[in-house]
């Protein structure tokens, strides 16, 4: 899709105005927000600015990437592409020696809106958005994200403000420190520092948009996402989960996540006044959690996985048949109070401790084994030669393979509650097109509306079925949060259906930056008067 940039605008007030002023554009950025749980209270008037900014605005559910995770997401936002463009799916990923990495920002491999509005000359600020450590070079600064080891990484673009951000603000934290345990006093504990950074971040905001220039200025916030993944069992009723005693001290918790950045609202519109593009998004939405599904153990029952025969792999499989398994000692030490300490682990050294004890992807006979799973939401690939040094399975089998793998994900059944769980199956290339396609998974799964997930270890269990020990109880869905407003927007408009790939471009079409013709999202002009 390419705009004529140099014709008529397709709205006559914005080409006006673009004439005489400059245009500016701030992103508020709420990891895991969704209008299916704060709407009723906008619309009960408890979260007011919200409210107000409502009947000024542009709003719609943004659908996210398939499926619904913090990486690719962000991503596919930063880009206006989709995944298999950009290559980010996951968390993690898996090297070729089948060993679980991080995967971080420069796995991403497309150019991303900082990018294209530096090249362009405008000034970039941008803090806090996932999955941006290390910060790219930009016209402007870059402050990392979500998954920045700490303020003694290299955190900030340019590096020369290193040392002015920690004088200014030497509390900052990318993360909580406490982590969500069983006990009451680190749940309290665990709360107070999701408000406190949220606080703190909006502090370097203030600072970064008084103290320097911007055209296009983003920050993003996290504790929305952690209040709903932990706290959903104080605030829905009809969560298996559900604690109403807890209910009493922390069933406000998400709530109070919202009303904070209600709070920052009021005095930032403010501040913004009505000529700057103003834009809330989320990466996601949210619901009810369930169950962790360890899906290579339905892949192992229904023969598409078999072991080793060595005495090594026989040694750990007999640790795993009597129930001393990765995620009992991981249950363990965390149950121990050393929680903080695994907590600090990183996944490599976590992988290579379950690699001693339990059953990793090193005990699999990959010579014999046609498929696995490996990601947060379970998806399978099919382990075809060429692919991995081991692959199996021929080319001209693949098809056949996969329908089987379907097949059997179809039939993946909660006994507890009765429930056939798969309710959406894709194959890959349904849903991705680039060059990254032939890395991803060959069979993607919803499992319930993503209230099932599976787990970073190839066999954490014995059983199929498991409750995190991180006690998670609520879990991301597609729909996530959409809010625009600015000269020329629709007020009080409901939009249909915008698409997380939607927002780069179109606030790049309001730059007048040429959109390439390879990007997937589009300009959202039905939003413009
Ligand atoms: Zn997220």
């Amino acid at each position: 899709m390419v705009f004529n940039i140099s014709g008529p605008y397709y709205c006559g007030n914005i080409c006006c105005s673009l004439e005489e002023k400059k245009v500016r554009a701030f992103i508020l950025g709420l990891d895991g927000a969704t209008f299916d749980v704060f709407e009723e209270w906008v619309d009960a008037g408890k979260l007011p600015n919200f409210r107000k900014l409502f009947e000024e605005s542009t709003r719609g559910h943004l659908i996210t990437t398939i499926p619904p995770l913090t990486p690719s997401a962000w991503s596919s936002f930063m880009t206006g592409k989709n995944p298999g463009k950009h290559g980010v799916l996951d968390f993690y990923e898996l090297d070729e020696e089948m060993n679980v990495k991080v995967s971080y920002r420069k796995a991403r491999k497309a150019t991303t809106i900082w990018k294209y509005f530096s090249m362009k000359g405008y000034r970039v600020i941008s803090i806090h958005v996932p999955f941006t450590y290390p910060p790219e070079p930009v016209n402007g600064i870059m402050i990392s994200g979500f998954l920045t080891p700490s303020l003694n990484s290299s955190f900030i673009y340019p590096p020369e403000m290193r040392d002015e951000f920690i004088k200014n603000f030497p509390d900052y934290r990318f993360a909580e420190n406490t982590r969500f345990s069983e006990r009451r006093e680190d749940q309290e504990a665990f709360r107070e520092e999701i408000f406190e950074n949220m606080k703190l971040r909006m502090k370097v905001a203030d600072y970064m948009m008084e103290k320097y220039p911007w055209d296009l200025f983003m920050v993003t916030f996290m504790g929305i996402d952690h209040a709903q993944h932990w706290y959903w069992r104080f605030y829905d009723k009809d969560s298996p989960y559900y604690d109403p005693e807890g209910a009493k001290s922390l069933g406000d918790t998400i709530f109070k996540a919202y009303s904070l950045i209600d709070d920052y609202l009021g005095d930032l519109l403010a501040r913004l006044g009505e000529d700057t593009y103003f834009c809330i998004m989320s990466d996601h939405g949210f619901g009810r959690f369930y169950k962790q599904v360890f899906v290579n153990n339905w892949l192992k029952e229904r023969g598409f996985i078999k072991f080793k025969r060595d005495v090594r792999t026989l040694v750990k499989r007999s640790f795993y048949e009597v129930g001393l398994d990765t995620k009992k000692i991981s249950e363990l030490v965390f149950k121990s109070g050393l929680g903080k300490l695994w907590a600090k682990f990183s996944s490599e050294s976590k992988a290579s401790l379950a690699s001693g004890f339990g059953i990793t992807f090193k005990d699999v006979d990959w010579r014999r084994t046609e498929a696995y799973s490996f990601g947060y939401f379970g998806p399978v690939f099919v382990n075809l030669e060429g692919r991995f040094p081991f692959g199996s399975v021929k080319h001209e089998d693949y098809e056949k393979v996969r329908e089987k793998i379907i097949e059997a994900m179809l039939e993946l059944e909660d006994p507890e509650r009765g429930k056939k769980i798969v309710n959406k199956v894709w194959k890959k290339e349904e849903i991705y097109n680039g060059p990254f396609v032939d890395r991803f998974p060959d069979v993607v799964v919803a499992m319930d509306d993503f209230a099932y997930t599976s787990s970073t270890f190839p066999f954490p269990s014995k059983r199929l079925f498991a409750t995190p020990f991180t006690y998670k109880s609520g879990e991301h869905r597609m729909n996530g949060v959409f809010i625009f407003k600015g000269p020329g927007v629709k007020r009080n408009y409901f939009i249909e259906r915008p698409s997380i790939m939607d927002i780069t471009p179109t606030l790049m079409q309001l730059f007048r930056i040429p959109i390439p013709e390879d990007m997937d999202g589009r300009v959202l002009k039905e939003i413009f008067e």
